[in-house]
């Protein structure tokens, strides 16, 4: 299976590098920014195979161009359904990857609300997620809907539990905050606070996650959870019922009156 290893970009971002044994053709998920990239392929005497793509937003493809003129032999794969300029792969659901230097193939699964063409990847035991789910919460509704978003993220909480969740920013602490503040006696909760709190003093990233922490802690996988629905429907000042509702309503409370 591949070594994976984030490089930062932006204030927050992770452009997650994918290496598999003894060569030096690798791949890059989301890389909004060339810079780093290339910075680094160079530094480890790398070369660049593959270009994945989760979504359209200029943060997760600003770099293709530039690292297309560099390898121009590069595939870059990425959604059918949005608009990027320079995908060579275009893919939807079920349609499987074969990095052409490793035996190891990825999946795609169609999981829209964050954008309407947002797509993962699934390996052995691990997902790159881009910004559908974050440790601790989730991506924001932009041109999809709150009952897509919800679908997807029951998909992902369906995954096994010991799955890698490889997320595109390092938002865990704020998420957190947002989890403290629905389920204010979540010890697991408190306790990822913590953890997070010394990883990220450490300057470690606190990503990927397990999913069955975010099962724990994540108040957006926990929209069945009692003291979860309780609050959400105070918030949202009236009963609330069924999953959409209470993912939007969990939602819209972080967009108004959190961030
Ligand atoms: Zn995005």
């Amino acid at each position: 299976m591949f070594n994976i290893t984030p490089t930062p970009a932006f204030a927050d971002n992770y452009i997650w590098l994918l290496k598999s044994e003894q060569n030096p053709e690798v791949a890059v998920v989301d890389p909004g920014d060339a810079t780093p990239v290339l910075e680094r392929l160079q530094s480890e005497q790398l070369s660049l195979g593959a270009i994945l793509i989760t979504h359209h937003h200029h943060d997760h493809t600003g770099g293709i161009r530039r690292l297309k003129a560099a390898f121009p032999h590069v595939r870059v794969y990425g959604p059918a359904d949005e608009p990027i300029p320079g995908i060579t792969h275009p893919l939807t659901e079920g349609d499987e990857v074969q990095l052409p230097w490793c035996s190891d193939s990825l999946r795609v699964f169609e999981i829209p609300g964050h954008t309407a063409g947002h797509i993962a990847y699934a390996g052995d035991g691990l997902l790159f997620c881009g910004d559908t789910l974050f440790a601790g919460g989730c991506g924001r509704v932009f041109d999809g809907t709150m009952a897509q978003m919800a679908a997807s993220l029951q998909r992902i909480a369906q995954l096994p539990e010991e799955t890698l969740l490889y997320c595109a920013h390092e938002y865990t602490q704020d998420n957190l905050g947002f989890a403290q503040l629905v389920e204010p006696e979540n010890q697991a909760i408190a306790a990822r606070q913590e953890a997070t709190r010394m990883m990220r003093s450490q300057g470690q990233p606190s990503v990927p996650s397990l999913l069955s922490l975010e099962l724990k802690t994540n108040p957006f996988l926990r929209t069945q959870n009692p003291t979860v629905i309780a609050a959400a429907e105070q918030w949202a000042k009236k009963p609330l019922s069924g999953n959409v509702a209470l993912f939007s309503a969990l939602r819209s409370w972080k967009d108004r009156d959190y961030d």
